[in-house]
């Protein structure tokens, strides 16, 4: 067969690109080196639960349009996200809110919470925040920081919290309300009936090959491939790295290690989807009870322990390391990339970057929208 794109990776991104290029009347191709479509996002039904198989995914976005557009694929939930936090014997709200604050330390007026964490900010504060350990205390003093954020952090990137990026905390949003939305945009919810059926949707009436890799299929390796497929152009999701055989060294990823247990004879284990483990030595850092995600009443329940680790070959990468010794790295990646006229870099690990889902929605309509400007 002839296409004009060969899509690597059936996840998030190349769904849309793919479904894009299709509706455009271009012929596509999606190959996944797994055994299943929707990448990450992946959920399969077990016992009547929509259990999120590589990590939880809450959809939620403030651009109206990539709203619209997911809303085409599946109906979606009023699930709001209000994850619980757990450090040794005491239990808190997140995101950081009035009822943390209450609970930290008994204040009850947003006068209170502010007067105490300007005080907590002052005794620790550092100037212009060239980390993230400067960054959270700059933001919400020691308190705070040593509860939540230390451990978790630690445990999640494997690092110190004064060698990481600033930005990963920027995803903490503080308040001064007794709201417990973890995130602050409009738009929020879980697909029913899980994430798979929108991949389906978006790859209804295209070719897929499962358990197929990139190297499987890729015409530009003067080796012995066998494959009769040709395609003009590539969109590549996989790690950049490995697509250019670790020529600059390898970028640095983490993973997750998720123990998952059906248990029969519980139908609510604890009462929230997300509980976040924050002091250092519970070796996991949250657990997922899925069922909560759609609000299944059912009997029995299933859940997730996530340990993070360091990425090694053979793991899934989840989490790009976006620390200044791995951006630079990445950059030398563009580099060759740039010069790979015909493959287009997209999504998490093509373009290194710690996406949400919209983001990469938004990112792969860009996309799709040039090419189609260019024929
Ligand atoms: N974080 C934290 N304490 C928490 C939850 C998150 O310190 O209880 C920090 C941590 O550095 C984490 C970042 O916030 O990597 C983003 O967390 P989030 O759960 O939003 O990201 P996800 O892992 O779901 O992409």
């Amino acid at each position: 067969m002839r296409y004009d794109y060969l899509i690597v990776g059936a996840g998030l991104y190349g769904a849309v690109f793919a479904h894009e290029l299709k509706e455009a009347g271009r012929s596509c191709m999606v190959i996944d080196k797994r055994d299943h479509i929707g990448g990450n996002i992946y959920t399969e039904n077990i016992s009547g639960i929509n259990v999120h198989k590589y990590g939880a995914h809450i959809f939620h976005t403030s651009n109206k349009k990539i709203w619209d557009y997911i809303c085409r694929f599946a109906e979606f939930n009023n699930y709001v996200n209000s994850p619980v936090a757990v450090y040794k014997d005491e239990l808190y709200n997140l995101p950081f809110n009035m009822n943390t604050f209450h609970a930290l330390w008994g204040v009850r007026t947003p006068k209170e919470a502010m007067d105490k964490l300007a005080e907590q900010i002052a005794d620790s504060k550092t100037g212009e925040p060239k980390n993230l350990e400067e960054q959270a205390l700059n933001l919400v003093g020691r308190d705070i920081y040593e509860k939540l954020i230390k451990g978790y952090t630690g445990k999640q990137w494997g690092r110190e919290c004064k060698d990481l990026p600033a930005f990963i905390i920027k995803r903490l949003p503080v308040r001064f309300t007794y709201d417990n939305n973890y995130f602050n945009d409009r738009y929020q919810g879980i697909p029913i009936g899980g994430y798979t059926g929108i991949i389906e949707k978006l790859l209804d009436g295209i070719d897929i090959r499962l358990n197929c890799s990139y190297d499987d299929v890729r015409t530009d390796k003067a080796d012995d491939h066998k494959e009769a497929d040709t395609y003009d152009r590539v969109v590549y999701t996989g790690m950049i790295d490995e697509y250019f055989d670790h020529r600059l060294g390898r970028l640095e990823y983490r993973t997750l290690r998720f123990d998952e247990r059906v248990l029969k004879d519980v139908d609510n284990y604890q009462g929230n989807a997300v509980v976040n483990y924050t002091e250092y030595e519970v070796p996991y850092t949250r657990v997922i009870e899925h069922k909560h995600f759609e609000y299944t009443d059912c009997k029995g329940t299933v859940i997730t322990y996530e340990y993070p680790k360091e990425y090694e070959a053979g793991d899934e990468p989840y989490y790009p390391v976006n620390d200044d010794k791995n951006s630079r790295l990445y950059e030398e990646y563009l580099k060759l990339a740039l010069n790979e006229k015909n493959v287009i870099f997209g999504g998490r690990l093509g373009q290194y970057r710690y996406y949400d889902m919209d983001k990469v929605i938004e990112a792969a309509l860009d996309k799709a929208e040039e090419e189609l400007k260019k024929a």
